[in-house]
């Protein structure tokens, strides 16, 4: 998971989810009004789409396991808790199918006052949460932070096919940013696309979790080969 940026909504289309809002008040304010209102909301869903595309990054990937492709809008506090929310706008982000349906449905867990226990990438730094092992493809929550365990546990981010993923793009990632170091030295223009590509790739987390690797700890991780190549990278693209 990695940190992404909410973009404002063309005020047409907040006057657009403002009436929907409207009239999920006056079909009952429960969550059976906004379900069926949210079913037959293909204009609306059109203007939240266009709006979160650009804010996946690559092809379009899950905002929350930065591998599938983005299918789904998914209510981050779901209908089911919050019905008022269900046209509001930064309650929206785009997932998987995996994640949105299989995984998350419509569990937000929250501390006794209320406040929610998951990390949401458009709010959260997700690094304050969550630390990505990259010679084990895993997850583990940062200590001390209410948000990790479940955020971890919710969207299944440990999920055998993630880490398997993670585990072969961080082989590809070095490789890559040693392949984009020798295209920087040689003043070749491929360089900057080659980077373009691997940040648009699928696993991104990896890499952001490699630039944000200390460099005390960098040649323990990458390997002393990757290092000079990691370095530059980082004072890039970090
Ligand atoms: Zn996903």
């Amino acid at each position: 998971m990695i940190p992404l940026q909410r973009t404002p909504l063309p005020a047409k289309s907040e006057r657009l989810l403002a009436r929907w809002t409207d009239r999920v008040a006056a079909a009952g304010g429960d969550s059976q009004a906004a379900r069926g209102c949210w079913t037959a909301a293909d204009a609306p869903k059109r203007h939240i789409r266009g709006a979160l595309e650009p804010m996946a990054h690559g092809n379009l990937r899950c905002m929350y396991c930065d591998d599938s492709r983005a299918t789904d809008i998914d209510h981050f506090q779901p209908i089911a808790h919050a019905a008022q929310r269900a046209f509001d706008w930064p309650n929206h982000l785009f997932a998987c199918s995996h994640c949105n349906s299989n995984l998350k449905r419509d569990q937000y867990p929250t501390d006794p006052h209320g406040t929610c226990l998951l990390v949401d990438p458009t709010v959260d730094d997700p690094a304050d949460h969550l630390v990505l092992l990259l010679r084990s493809g895993t997850y583990e929550p940062v200590p001390g932070s209410p948000k990790g365990q479940p955020t971890i546990d919710v969207f299944g981010l440990n999920r055998s096919e993630l880490v398997k993923g993670r585990l072969d793009a961080f082989v590809l990632a070095r490789s890559t940013i040693r392949d984009w170091f020798g295209l920087v030295q040689d003043c070749d223009p491929d360089a900057a696309r080659t980077a373009r590509a691997l940040l648009d790739s699928p696993f991104v987390d990896v890499v952001h979790a490699m630039t944000r690797l200390k460099p005390s700890v960098a040649p323990h991780v990458v390997g002393p080969r990757t290092v000079p190549a990691l370095d530059a990278w980082r004072s890039t693209y970090g």
